[in-house]
């Protein structure tokens, strides 16, 4: 069954509305999980700050839930996937009450606290406050950009899938995704950017979405979700100091792998060039450099990543070193 959200808000002082939210589900008794920056958003519920629960422990975490009958995930990325987990552990409703907009797990179906991710239900309401969201650290509403153009190659993926691996394809959800990521990008790139924020929340929140209906991540992760994966393990295994985030990642994986399509004669000339400026105008990393990378760090990023998930995208088998160093360098990376 597709559990898609029954309540969206996104709009100034949003976060005024949850108790009517409960109201309208008949929920009573919710946990709140939250981080130490955001619990003065919570006015009026118990609850636990996030860095405090042990999520290892996948049996027990559901215990969390016991008093309750359902979970409130408040902040930005790691209170949200918390909360969505207890949520789906405990078989409660979970609502998302996002502090910032730097990746999609605001609304789709998906815990991220481990790779391979881990599929869930999408919360059953999703209320952004606009007036909150605006006040969040610009590099994190520009890595919002990032994951938001990954549904190009995402989409793009999926298609090489069904074509190249007979895999099972949406329609609707490809097409869905691949126009929320347009649509956003014709925004930034024709505008004054007044209205980024709630344009974005309203992408990524579409995006989530997408992922719920295709009950799969395809329509938004694919090849450059697989190169920020790598890039993560790169961190971990030369202990690399960088603060770069998921989304920023992402768009410059976008990039990386859009330049294969480029190449294969399957992603247009204009196309790449639109990705990369949405990306450059609302101040998201386009190079290596900016990511916190150095070159060889990247081109091995990049030569390994189609290894880290069997999923079937533009980067096939595998691409050597001396190919994936020609992508960097061709699409400004490196
Ligand atoms: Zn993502």
């Amino acid at each position: 069954m597709i559990v898609i959200p029954r309540y969206t808000i996104i709009k100034e002082k949003a976060s005024f509305r949850i108790q009517e939210i409960l109201d309208n589900l008949n929920l009573k008794n919710p946990l709140v999980i939250t981080g130490k920056n955001t619990q003065k958003y919570n006015k009026d519920f118990d609850f636990i700050y996030y860095d405090e629960i042990e999520t290892s422990d996948l049996e027990n975490i559901k215990n969390y839930a016991n008093d309750y009958d359902s979970i409130i995930g408040i902040g930005g990325g790691r209170p949200i996937d918390i909360g969505k987990l207890i949520a789906h552990k405990s078989k409660k409703p979970f609502l998302s009450v996002p502090t910032t907009a730097s990746n999609d797990g605001i609304a789709s179906p998906i815990v991220s606290l481990t790779q391979p991710s881990y599929m869930t239900e999408a919360p059953i309401a999703i209320i952004a406050d606009i007036d909150i969201i605006k006040k969040s650290p610009k590099k994190l509403l520009s890595a919002g950009m990032g994951d938001i153009v990954s549904n190009i190659t995402a989409v793009l993926d999926w298609e090489l899938g069904k074509i190249e691996k007979s895999e099972k394809y949406s329609d609707s959800s490809g097409i869905f995704s691949k126009t929320i990521a347009i649509e956003l990008m014709d925004y930034v790139l024709n505008s004054n950017l007044e209205e980024y924020p709630k344009k974005l929340v309203k992408a990524l929140i579409g995006s989530g979405i997408s992922i719920a209906i295709a009950h799969s991540s395809r329509p938004a992760s694919g090849s450059e979700h697989l190169f920020s994966h790598a890039l993560d393990t790169m961190k971990e295994k030369y202990s690399i100091d960088t603060n770069s985030l998921h989304g920023e990642q992402c768009g410059v994986g976008t990039l990386a792998t859009a330049q294969i399509y480029l190449e294969e004669g399957k992603l247009e000339v204009e196309t790449f060039e639109m990705l990369k400026t949405s990306l450059k105008v609302v101040d998201a990393p386009v190079t290596a450099k900016q990511l916190g990378f150095d070159e060889e760090i990247v081109i091995e990023a990049l030569s390994s990543a189609h290894a880290l998930r069997n999923r079937h995208t533009i980067l096939r088998n595998g691409i050597s070193k001396e190919k994936a160093r020609e992508i960097l360098e061709k699409s400004e990376i490196i």
